[in-house]
């Protein structure tokens, strides 16, 4: 097995003050605008199942008028390669750094 470098989102999720904000600056979107992805493909795969392409996250994009290839990229970098591994793979991390407002707290 090849070394795998870590993830940026994972090497975000052990950042917090200065160091985090270094990252959030450069990160391919607002990150409001991030959450409001991540919450939209949580909400859309409970009801639609994954074809395993990005198509939500696409319809996202363009409804919000962000850059496909910015944010895609971004995304599959971090092991994001469809909706659902973006949800498993990114969602889950970025939660760990930013609190969800959706859901409740699970544990203290
Ligand atoms: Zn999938």
């Amino acid at each position: 097995m090849p070394i795998v470098k870590k993830r940026e989102i994972e090497v975000m999720a052990q950042l917090s003050g200065e160091e985090l904000q270094k990252y959030l600056v450069r990160l391919p979107a607002p990150k409001e605008k991030l959450d409001d992805l991540f919450d939209f493909l949580e909400m859309t795969l409970e009801e639609k199942p994954c074809d395993h392409t990005n198509r939500f996250t696409m319809q996202f994009l363009m409804q919000n008028g962000l850059s496909f290839p910015k944010v895609s990229g971004w995304l599959s970098q971090n092991g994001g390669y469809c909706d659902c591994k973006i949800v498993e793979e990114i969602a889950t991390e970025w939660w760990k750094i930013f609190d969800n407002p959706e859901s409740d707290p699970q544990e203290i």
